[in-house]
């Protein structure tokens, strides 16, 4: 067996939604919506399971697809993409992210990571015989800094895995930060993979910038986007990634031997939903935004304190700033059992040198299911 997974122990959210099953607890761990996502594209999604060819679709995704995916970038982050040559579906972003590095790692390269850091990454980086370098990002502004970079960069840097907006932290990195990380990948000519799935869920009026649109990356980045997380229908699981056509070339040769397509019917309806008019996309970042602040002002009533979100279905409590002793595994521990709320210790998006005083919750959930959480969550402080 292989020992880099034979080690691994499953991922802390499948054990977290198991735990809030058995305990019947409210469940603010795993990332995902309870509304059923919009219909339209449902719709569309059973339409064409019905009417449509079930068969295998082309290996690079359905040409309707790939065009939405383009006019899609052009239209939201002025990103111009050829469909042809540069956008690939897959299933999931997670693949997506698998085949990128399966595809761009020799053994012995270095990849940059960044804690907190979500937890597929590591052991696949591992696999794809990368080995990982580290920078940490310190709550509560989770900053990039160039003392960290240079310390993270070196002449075998092959690539960075980014993931912006930032889960857990639930923060959009800044201009300013992204200059930087280009400059450090311009510098050491390493590839950037962009893990962007946050990229809609944007709150307080930001406008999600992607980092293959500074200077010199647009020919070294492949950038990583998720329909489960721009519809609110995470179990699909249909991703997509671009990059210039030469390496979006050895990306594909990975990802016809992993999963070769992704189910046709849901693509149809992805590609119909990509072309929705701003009113949903804004519609949905107002409509999270409101679960946010609901949640956040009855975490501030029952006592905790919590730190900015403004990015991602999640929002962090500080524990340690609340009042609370124990850790982060600790906390979630006693309260899926004792309170009946599942919620995520921060800590498991660490390989080494843990922050382990901030636990993540889900708030994209509907009023009821929070309201009942927040009131299980009443005394806890
Ligand atoms: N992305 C989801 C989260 O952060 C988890 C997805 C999964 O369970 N693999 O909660």
């Amino acid at each position: 067996m292989n020992k880099i997974f034979a080690d691994l122990q499953t991922s802390v959210f499948e054990a977290m939604s198991l735990l809030a099953r058995e305990t019947g607890a409210i469940n603010l761990g795993q990332g995902f919506p309870d509304d059923p996502g919009p219909e339209d594209v449902r719709r569309k999604a059973a339409e064409a399971v019905l009417s449509g060819w079930n068969q295998y679709p082309p290996m690079m995704g359905l040409p309707e697809l790939r065009r939405a995916v383009a006019a899609h970038y052009q239209r939201f982050q002025d990103v111009t993409l050829d469909p042809d040559s540069e956008v690939m579906v897959t299933s999931g972003a997670t693949e997506a992210i698998a085949d990128t590095l399966m595809a761009l790692v020799e053994p012995g390269d270095e990849v940059v990571l960044f804690q907190p850091c979500y937890d597929a990454y590591l052991p696949l980086v591992r696999r794809a015989g990368g080995v990982a370098r580290f920078v940490n990002l310190s709550p509560p502004r989770w900053r990039l800094t160039r003392e960290a970079l240079e310390a993270a960069f070196s002449p075998r840097t092959k690539a960075v895995l980014f993931n912006n907006p930032l889960n857990p932290a639930a923060v959009v990195f800044s201009d300013e930060d992204l200059a930087l990380l280009a400059e450090f990948c311009v510098e050491h000519d390493a590839v950037a993979i962009c893990d962007e799935v946050w990229e809609h869920v944007v709150f307080d009026g930001r406008r999600f910038k992607p980092l293959i649109g500074f200077p010199g990356m647009r020919e070294r980045t492949v950038k990583i986007g998720s329909a489960g997380k721009i519809f609110s229908l995470t179990g699909w699981k249909v991703g997509f990634v671009m990059a210039a056509a030469p390496i979006l070339r050895v990306i594909a040769k990975a990802h016809q031997f992993f999963t070769f397509t992704t189910p046709p019917n849901l693509q149809a309806a992805v590609a119909y939903g990509l072309g929705k008019d701003e009113a949903y996309f804004s519609g949905m970042r107002a409509g999270f935004q409101r679960s946010r602040d609901m949640f956040a002002a009855g975490l501030a009533q029952a006592g905790f304190r919590t730190l900015p979100s403004e990015a991602t279905y999640f929002i962090n409590i500080d524990l340690a700033a609340s009042g609370i002793e124990e850790d982060d595994i600790g906390f979630c521990r006693r309260l899926v059992i004792e309170h009946k709320v599942a919620a995520i210790p921060v800590s498991a998006f660490y390989a080494q040198d843990p922050v382990t005083s901030v636990v993540r919750l889900c708030f994209a959930k509907r009023d009821d299911t929070l309201s009942s959480a927040l009131a299980n969550l009443e005394g806890v402080v």
